[in-house]
């Protein structure tokens, strides 16, 4: 869509921008089919897209893709969009608030349960939520492209011992392998967000990276690791799961770790080792 045409229906509907509903409409021509090339999205490939907005990047997708199945929680631009995207019959748009949605029931109605791709500028105070929503719903998803607040990708990706490393890299990188692709400038969206963007592109592995006994477990480990950032690890998890430090510290010789090293040091490898030893012996 032509910027002007945007602004024009914006004009025409009399649109309010809602902050709180994350609402930057993206109108770069040129961004939007980047977006789509890169998601490598195909006539084979079925689509969840959060946040439709005036269906500009869905239009983008439905074109390559076999089904697009769009969510958006404003009803006033579903009405919009549903006008917009009336010639394409690969399109459903359903009006539903993404954090309630039954993904798996989706997949079964929509998609006949086939593997799924999300492709997505989402609302960006809810980015948390959804990769955590989308990556443990161990539905057949193929990967998440996702234009997001540049500082939340680079949490994603970043490397171990970095101050960005914390609990949502590691549960990103034990269900995946991520990569940020391009930034976005804010002068490609209306209205203009105050916030960087970067688009990730987030391929789900076919097995977690590391075999444990008891996933529950493990996040809860990860989370305590990166509770008290300026404590040892050891000194967190005592505290965490009121285990006596001396029982703590064999577990941790028995796994290679160094009784002063912080959570923030240890690979997802590693988290997954030491919650596997901690099971086996106290918890
Ligand atoms: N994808 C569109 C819109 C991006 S703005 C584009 O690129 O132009 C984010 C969109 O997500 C808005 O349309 C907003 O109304 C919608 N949204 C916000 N919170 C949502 C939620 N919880 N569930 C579904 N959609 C939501």
């Amino acid at each position: 869509m032509k910027i002007y045409n945007l602004k024009k229906i914006i004009y025409k509907y009399d649109i309010k921008f809602c902050k709180s509903l994350g609402q930057n409409f993206l109108f770069d021509e040129n961004i939007l089919k980047k977006i789509v090339k890169v998601s490598e999205v195909d006539k084979n490939t079925n689509v969840i897209e959060i946040g439709t907005g005036f269906g500009t990047l869905t239009k983008h997708i439905a074109k390559v893709c076999k089904k697009v199945v769009t969510i958006e929680i404003d009803k006033k631009l579903i009405l919009i969009s549903e006008k917009i995207l009336e010639d394409f019959k690969n399109i459903k748009i359903i009006c539903e608030d993404v954090l309630k949605l039954n993904i798996k029931k989706i997949v079964e109605e929509e998609f006949k349960g086939e593997p799924f791709c999300v492709v997505a500028n989402i609302p960006y105070s809810i980015t948390t939520p959804i990769i955590i929503k989308f990556l443990s719903s161990k539905l057949n998803i193929v990967s998440l492209t996702i234009l997001m607040q540049k500082e939340v990708a680079q949490r994603l990706v970043a490397d171990v011992g970095r101050k960005e490393y914390g609990s949502i890299t590691v549960f990103t990188r034990y269900y995946s392998n991520s990569k940020i692709l391009f930034s976005v400038s804010p002068n490609c969206f209306i209205p203009k967000p105050t916030v960087k963007s970067a688009l990730i592109k987030i391929k789900l592995l076919s097995k977690p990276s590391v075999i444990v006994n008891n996933e529950e477990l493990f996040f809860s480990v990860v989370r305590a690791s990166f509770k008290h950032r300026r404590k040892t690890l050891l000194n967190s998890l005592a505290i965490e799961f009121n285990i006596i430090k001396e029982k703590l510290l064999d577990v941790f010789l028995k796994v290679g770790l160094d009784e002063n090293v912080r959570g923030e040091r240890l690979t997802v490898i590693e988290f997954g080792m030491l919650t596997n030893k901690l099971e086996l012996m106290y918890i």
